[in-house]
This record gives structure tokens, sequence and C-alpha cells, in this order.
């Protein structure tokens, strides 16, 4: 597996992108400016890795495009250390830039061929989440909560109600809710029984899907 020059320099090319998107974390553009994108992707699609868009990948998913991947990273504002869960393991490239910016990360993923994958795949490139689960995200991942942020990377119908009680008071929540088009919305725990919800603006995911059993 290789991370060249030519790469680098892609990456970072990428990077000034996102800035002049609006992104502005700079732990976010660091991680960002490491993670080898081009080693997520499908064959076929490396030499796109570092255009700001989605792609294709295995069980007719899709890795977030870059500015997506960045923006909700953002979104979650927590600190180096601190416990994350991400739902919709996919390619795996979110959970390598939590991972990077050096984060307790726990990821779930519903399609077993990509959850095969990234199990392999992630501490060969150095990358060790606390837990890969292979299941259902709707339902969090209780054994583990309460989590400092949990990231949604599928469109949900609405929020799950697991979600929010695995937030610590003070977590965020940052999904995408919506059928065809989803906003951004992030729920902060603000105390046992209350949250605050705010918006910014559209996305296109693929659907997180419920296993009904
Ligand atoms: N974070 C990924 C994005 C993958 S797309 C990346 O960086 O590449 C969203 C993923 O969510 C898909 O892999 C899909 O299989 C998964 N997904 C959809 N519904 C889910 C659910 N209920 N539980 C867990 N994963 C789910």
């Amino acid at each position: 597996m290789k991370d060249t020059f030519t790469h680098k320099g892609m990456r970072k090319k990428l990077v000034e992108t996102l800035i002049a998107k609006g992104i502005k974390d700079t732990c976010v553009l660091d991680a960002i400016n490491t993670v080898p994108r081009h080693l997520f992707m499908d064959s076929g699609f490396e030499g796109h890795a570092y255009v700001d868009k989605p792609f294709p990948i295995a069980a007719d998913q899709t890795i977030s495009q870059p500015y997506t991947v960045a923006r909700q990273t953002e979104l979650l504002e927590v600190q180096k250390g601190k416990k994350v869960l991400e739902i919709g393991t996919g390619s795996g490239y979110q959970a390598a830039i939590l991972l990077e910016m050096g984060f307790k990360v726990y990821t779930i993923e519903r399609q077993n061929e990509l959850f095969k994958k990234v199990n392999l795949f992630l501490p060969k490139l150095g990358y060790r989440p606390k837990k890969i689960i292979f299941g259902d995200g709707y339902k969090g991942f209780p054994e583990s909560a309460p989590y400092d942020g949990i990231v949604v990377t599928a469109g949900a119908p609405d929020v799950p109600k697991a979600l929010l009680a695995q937030l610590k008071i003070g977590g965020r929540l940052v999904i995408p809710i919506g059928v065809n088009v989803q906003i951004m919305t992030v729920f902060t725990r603000t105390s046992e029984n209350k949250f605050k919800k705010n918006e910014y603006g559209e996305y296109r995911f693929v659907p997180l899907l419920e296993d009904k059993n």
C-alpha cells in the first residue's frame, strides 16, 4: 500500500479546497491532510480520491464526500481522547479521520461485506478502533455508552431515540435527517432530559436502514 509524494500533494490541495468551503477546525484539516483516502476507494476510483466528491464502494454504498466528513467531524466539537460512536462504517474513512484525531472510536456497520473488509483493513493502516460492531446502528452501542459524540453517516428519516439516550450530558449527536434530502442536525444534550437542536444545511446521504427484528 503506497502513499506517495504525489498523493501528499493532492491531499494538500484538497485541504485548501475544504478551507475555501468554510472548514476551520485545524485538527480536522490536519487529519484530512494525513489519512490516505485513495486507499479507502474501490479499484477504478483511486485516481479520484482527492476530488471533493463521494464515490461508490461495495454493497451499493458510498464513501462520503471529504467536505461532508470534515463538516460532520467539526460539528462534533469533541476533544482528543474523548469517546465517539460512528453509525455507518462504510469504507472506514470517517473512522480513520476520527482515530487520526485521537478519539476513542466505536463504529457500527450493518453490511457484513463492509464490516469484514474494514475489520482487516483499518489495522493494516495502523488505525485501531476500540470496537467495530456488526449490527444495527439504530440501536447504538449501549455497552460502551455514554459517548461524548455520535456521528451518523447515513440519512435518517427521524432521530433514533437510542442514540440520544447514549449521549453524555454536554455530548453531541451529528445526524443528517430527511428522506430524499437531509438536513445536517446537531442535538446537544444539555441535561438528563433536555436536548438543544441546531440545523446546518442540506446534504444527500445513502439511507440509514432499520433492521426489523
Ligand atoms: N462513514 C462512511 C460512509 C458510508 S455510507 C465512510 O466514511 O465511508 C453509510 C453507511 O451506513 C453504509 O455503509 C451503510 O451500509 C451504513 N448503514 C446504513 N444503515 C445502517 C444501520 N442501521 N446501522 C449501521 N450502518 C448502517
